[in-house]
């Protein structure tokens, strides 16, 4: 009996700990209307209403809402995730029902991403008849033209149905988008899909300093239904170009390894539009859009298809 009571004890110390790191946390970022905040307006739409929480548990597992300021970022080592506390998630017991919510943080000071917190089911999801939308009028911070950034959702569409929202698009890589949180995406796409279950799944970009380029993402996702055993992991995507130096300050992108950068470019590839003669990345918007007669594959470098004539999509910004 005695150790039980020792035990709480213990758990209660820890818990007011953690409470009062949240408030020092509320503090750093001034201006922000608190932590947790609604989603977009554009959410009132039927087609994937989804109840939004403002639930004040919510700041205590975002330890994070605090542009990760306490977060050790790992050291990259030529993978594009590594895991954090062993791959176990850290979720706030309160968050774990089968109620669905997404949560988007304001932008900090500096107007960076924060954290966004939500309980994926099948109806956060876009429905079956949404179409991915323009995401080009947002510039994330750091958001610098013709660098070869993508525009990274930290919720991804698929499971939020958010285009546009700013409070989920950050700066980021090819590489990180892709190689770093697709796998992890298409995890949880899947066993929602599956099972129709909750995965309660956080998403914060970390800068370091007032970078306005994210060092990478720190993502969480836990099963609800099945207490994890479905899904769980805890991983942090670094947002590097291997073959590149990327100033995370300003947001330029430079080549610091001609052969891996090559290599790199070759990977992706670009889509040909050639009846407007731009080109995309095949990640597009637009590529989708277009007509198959007008379109084609290439592993050419960008400077030789400007000088075949073809113009970088605006949407993309290859
Ligand atoms: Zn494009």
């Amino acid at each position: 009996m005695k150790k039980i009571w020792l035990i709480s004890i213990i758990v209660l110390l820890a818990l007011f700990a953690f409470a009062s790191c949240g408030d020092v946390d509320e503090g750093d970022s001034a201006g922000s209307v608190g932590n947790v905040t609604e989603t977009s307006e554009e959410e009132t739409e039927a087609e994937h209403s989804t109840t939004t929480e403002t639930a004040a548990t919510t700041a205590t597992s975002a330890d994070a809402n605090t542009g990760g300021e306490d977060f050790a970022i790992p050291e990259f080592a030529d993978e594009p995730s590594v895991e954090i506390n062993h791959n176990v998630p850290v979720f706030d017991d309160a968050l774990k029902t089968g109620k669905s919510f997404e949560t988007y943080g304001a932008l900090d000071k500096y107007g960076r991403c924060t954290t966004a917190i939500a309980n994926l089911s099948t109806d956060t999801q876009p429905g079956a008849s949404e179409e991915r939308g323009d995401i080009s009028s947002v510039h994330p911070s750091g958001w610098k033209s013709e660098q070869g950034w993508e525009r990274c959702h930290l919720i991804g569409w698929q499971l939020s149905g958010e285009n546009d929202n700013p409070r989920n698009l950050v700066t980021g890589t090819h590489y990180m988008n892709v190689e770093g949180m697709l796998p992890y995406e298409n995890m949880v796409e899947w066993y929602i899909s599956e099972t129709g279950n909750h995965v309660l799944y956080e998403v914060t970009p970390i800068f370091e300093g007032k970078n306005m380029v994210c060092a990478g993402v720190h993502m969480q996702g836990y099963s609800v239904e099945d207490d994890g055993s479905g899904v769980s992991f805890n991983v942090f995507c670094f947002n590097v170009k291997p073959g590149y130096d990327i100033n995370y300050k300003t947001g330029e992108v430079t080549v610091a390894d001609e052969e891996i950068a090559r290599q790199q470019s070759f990977d992706r590839g670009y889509v040909l539009n050639t009846s407007t003669m731009k080109f995309h990345y095949p990640s597009c918007s637009s590529v989708e859009k277009m007509a198959e007669h007008n379109k084609e594959y290439v592993e050419t470098s960008r400077e030789e298809l400007i000088e075949a004539g073809y113009e970088p999509c605006g949407n993309c910004e290859p």
